[in-house]
């Protein structure tokens, strides 16, 4: 007999939300466990003070490989209860309907638009919106910045946007899913809502429910063509634990990085690592995507008022020429004085961003030794593809649009970096860097380069799942936050038999 009927790998975003759903049911003895520690510390509460958790205890602080001309960019990922969630930014906002449709239609039936929404709506509390289309009385209780308390220039920019033509959506997740927006986000009685705060903090009480921080799992024991459980080192101590389903939740680097060392994956990439092959899985680790940004640096002459939410408030979402389908370019203010790195940052000021948030370009997650816990490679292939240099000068030229205007002038910001008259796509390839979005390498579908099959069964094998970011064949055009709670959600379903 297994000890467990499920062991949830990583209490991230996914990880809260599965192992909370799957222990509401009492006769199902679940086991989570997580790298990162069980604080919840001010800079994970406090909206604005979320940049504290960058280099924190709570991040695996991991780089890149270099990317374009920029080098290596910084990769913070969550390593605590919550993961992603709590550390992140609290964008709350879902992909265009259309992209859930074409990651059906593209071999992954069951997670159309249609067939999410009340995997959406069974995660969110979102008051104020079309409750045919947001959820009403879900765990994670989100809302946009209050009217009176937004930050003047995300205010101007917002104008400046309308000013030259770009709609105004009032809810970016519902029936105008473009436009410029004040976004909901994750912020409810002026605290961070993160999955382990709505999820599992309320079913840590739960006797069938054992939760575990603090250790790293080191692999799957895989005996023939099933899984039987984990191995993992706690207190420097190894051990192993079993179960009848493992679910890996570990995230979109934290997922293919265990299974490859695991001898799951491509397996010439396995066997150079000295590493025996237990399944030869050739697209694990690929299909890497990520939003690339850039920032256009403004400095103001007097201090700005500090941001009272998350430092963005307002997202805009719009289709560059090469849009296919759906909004292919998001742009938004960082209410900071920050600059791409290797520029210097203003004493005063902020950033207007632009971001590929359809991007054309594809990259990889890798082993660099088969140690666990070693950093992986780890290459989102930034600007690898032209057409994301395109839709970032596209980008830059809207945000300096909005500039120009008179509303955005009463700001008294003036620009930067690049600087006035300097031309964008020089400065595009030396200042990209990381929305800290990662998604995509252990793609579900169908077909050889799959990972797995659209109910998350890792391929040819049985007693392992995999429910996190990792497994959107396509890259969300927003936020993917709200999104991985929805495949969390349904993923927990399909573990109990009720999707
Ligand atoms: C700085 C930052 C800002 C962001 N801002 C936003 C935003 O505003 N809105 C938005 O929608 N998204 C945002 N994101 C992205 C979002 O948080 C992620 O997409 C989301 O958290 C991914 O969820 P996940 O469950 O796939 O993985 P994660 O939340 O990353 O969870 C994986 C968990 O697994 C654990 N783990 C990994 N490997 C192991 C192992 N071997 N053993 C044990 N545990 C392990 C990790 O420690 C982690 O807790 C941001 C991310 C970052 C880092």
């Amino acid at each position: 007999m297994p000890e467990f009927d499920f062991i949830v790998v990583g209490a991230g975003t996914a990880g809260c939300v599965l192992a909370a759903r799957l222990s509401e049911d009492d006769r199902v003895r679940v086991l989570l466990l997580e790298a990162g520690g069980a604080d919840r510390t001010r800079a994970m509460t406090v909206p604005s003070a979320w940049p504290e958790n960058l280099g924190s205890d709570a991040d695996w602080a991991q780089v890149t490989t270099p990317q374009a001309e920029a080098g290596p960019a910084l990769y913070p990922r969550g390593r605590t209860l919550g993961g992603g969630s709590a550390i992140n930014a609290m964008g709350h906002v879902r992909a265009h309907p259309a992209l859930y449709d074409g990651w059906a239609s593209g071999g992954a039936p069951g997670w159309g638009y249609r067939d999410l929404l009340p995997y959406f709506r069974r995660s969110e509390q979102a008051p104020g919106h079309d409750p045919e289309l947001r959820g009403t009385d879900g765990p994670i209780r989100v809302a946009p910045a209050a009217p009176a308390d937004r930050h003047p220039v995300a205010q101007a920019l917002a104008g400046g946007l309308e000013a030259i033509g770009c709609p105004v959506t009032d809810d970016l997740s519902g029936a105008r899913p473009e436009g410029v927006a004040w976004v909901d986000l994750a912020i409810a009685d002026g605290e961070r809502v993160s999955s382990a705060d709505a999820y599992l903090r309320p079913a840590l009480g739960r006797p069938n429910l054992v939760v575990r921080t603090g250790g790293l799992v080191t692999g799957l024991d895989v005996r023939g063509d099933s899984c039987a459980g984990v191995s993992y080192v706690w207190d420097g101590i190894p051990g192993h634990a079993s179960a009848a389903e493992v679910v890996l939740a570990a995230g979109a680097v934290g997922s293919p990085q265990l299974l490859l060392l695991s001898g799951i994956g491509p397996a010439g990439a396995l066997r150079a690592l000295g590493l025996d092959v237990v399944a030869d899985l050739a697209g694990v680790g690929q299909n890497l995507q990520d939003h690339p940004v850039v920032m256009v640096t403004y400095q103001a002459a007097a201090a700005l008022p500090r941001s009272r939410y998350n430092h963005g408030e307002v997202y805009t979402a719009v289709r560059t020429e090469l849009a296919n389908g759906y909004p292919d370019l998001q742009v938004f203010p960082i209410l900071r004085p920050l600059a791409a790195p290797g520029f210097d940052a203003p004493a005063v000021g902020c950033n207007l961003v632009a971001a590929v948030v359809a991007p054309s370009s594809r990259g990889s997650l890798r082993l660099a030794s088969p140690v666990p816990g070693a950093a992986p490679l780890i290459d989102p292939g930034f600007l690898a593809d032209p057409r994301d240099v395109d839709r970032l000068e596209a980008g830059l030229d809207l945000i300096r649009a909005a500039a120009a205007t008179d509303v955005f002038q009463a700001t008294g910001l003036t620009e930067l970096w690049p600087g006035p008259g300097a031309g964008p796509r020089d400065y595009i390839g030396r200042a990209v860097g990381s929305y800290y979005h990662p998604a995509g390498t252990c793609r579900m579908g169908v077909g050889p380069d799959a990972v797995v099959d659209p109910v998350l069964r890792v391929g040819g094998l049985s007693g392992l799942r995999v429910a996190d970011a990792s497994v959107m064949p396509v890259i969300t055009n927003a936020h993917p936050n709200a999104t991985v709670l929805a495949i969390a959600e349904r993923a927990a379903g399909l573990l109990l038999g009720q999707a």
